[in-house]
């Protein structure tokens, strides 16, 4: 398909060439591709959205700085509200960290196989993307990690822990390794911990004005809330004042700024869904190992498997017949044959562990 009609200037030639970013849905009973939580959140969370909903000054301005927002996540966290940066999504976090640290001239560090955002997010923000391997069991080998960093000295380091596709966390002294490495490079260290609160650890007790890390969260997958679309960062002072310049003036909106300070009135609620997904995870994790499937150890909402001796899209098509559908990983670089099951409810991880034990040999 042409991108351009004639006598029009056309994109920038390195957008010209992006596919973008896709995630295809399919209407099925089992939707287990995305990693979302698979209950909405507790009806009081609701019932306190609508009456938000009714107190918002429509005809104003949102509190640019959102400030409330950011005090009551600063205060979850143990840190100062000048350390966190709300957006929409931490998609939108992780682009302006780009737009702020990335740009012509300067590289973001990924190791893959991990999250597609981040270099596709470099590539638009006209960043360079130089890259290493995870070794087979999707670990960090620290050796390799810091190689890359100093031979290519990066403005950003991603590191995805639980990396997103293969679940694996990095542990803290490969935290603490890549972290040293990125800031005698002059870089920032970025950990993407969008499934943090399904893992043993997070970065985030390595935060403070003096360490060039960022931490971004989100409320897409714990908070049950993808569809609300809020995401932060939590990191040193001056970090969270670059980005506050690029980002978009009044880019939360008064509802969506509500809707975050709410969700935090019910820790204690989603804390009980994360401890019944984690054990969700392992009940499933157990039962493929049964099976004639590689299984990886997973400290996320979700599991990648490579179905042995079968083509893994045949076995993504055949769930699908059975009205579950999974991530199909299976023509991604260096994951050749896998799929990835986000975790359900018991019901939900029933049924997919009897299709997939319908299509196994
Ligand atoms: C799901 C996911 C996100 C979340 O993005 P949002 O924009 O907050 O919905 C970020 N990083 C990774 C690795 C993810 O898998």
């Amino acid at each position: 398909m042409s991108s351009t009609a004639s006598g029009v200037v056309p994109p920038r030639d390195d957008i010209a060439l992006m596919a973008g970013y896709h995630s295809p849905q399919i209407d099925v009973e089992v939707r287990l591709n995305t990693n979302e939580s698979p209950l909405p959140p507790p009806a009081a969370f609701s019932e306190a959205v609508a009456a938000a909903a009714a107190s918002v000054e429509w005809n104003r301005y949102p509190d640019r700085r959102a400030t409330e927002l950011r005090s009551r996540i600063a205060a979850r966290h143990g840190v100062v509200p000048d350390q966190v940066f709300a957006a929409n999504g931490s998609n939108e976090v992780l682009q302006c960290l780009l737009l702020a640290y990335g740009g012509a001239d300067r590289s973001a560090a990924v190791f893959e196989p991990s999250y597609a955002l981040h270099p596709h997010l470099a590539r638009v923000t006209g960043t360079a993307v130089v890259e290493a391997e995870r070794d087979r069991d999707f670990d960090l080998d620290p050796e390799v990690a810091v190689a890359l960093i100093d031979s290519t000295r990066p403005a950003v380091t991603f590191l995805c822990s639980p990396n997103n596709p293969s679940g694996t966390v990095s542990s803290r002294s490969v935290m603490e390794t890549l972290l040293s490495a990125a800031g005698s490079a002059g870089g920032l260290l970025c950990v993407d911990e969008a499934y943090a609160e399904f893992a043993p650890h997070s970065a985030l007790d390595f935060i403070d004005d003096e360490t060039p890390l960022a931490v971004t969260r989100t409320y897409s997958k714990t908070w049950a809330m993808a569809g609300a679309r809020l995401g932060y960062l939590i990191g040193p002072r001056w970090l969270v004042a670059e980005l506050e310049k690029v980002a978009l003036p009044y880019h939360l909106d008064a509802l969506k700024q509500a809707v975050g300070i709410a969700a935090l009135d019910y820790v204690d609620e989603m804390q009980a869904r994360v401890d019944a997904i984690v054990a969700e995870r392992e009940r499933l994790t157990a039962a493929m190992a049964e099976t004639a499937v590689q299984v990886w150890p997973s400290g996320s909402n979700f599991v990648l498997f490579r179905p042995l001796g079968l083509d893994g899209t045949q076995v993504w098509q055949q769930l699908v017949d059975r009205s579950v559908l999974v991530r199909n990983c299976s023509s991604w670089p260096r994951l050749n044959g896998c799929l990835r099951v986000t975790v359900g409810t018991r019901p939900e991880n029933d049924r997919f562990l009897a299709a997939l034990a319908g299509i196994l040999p």
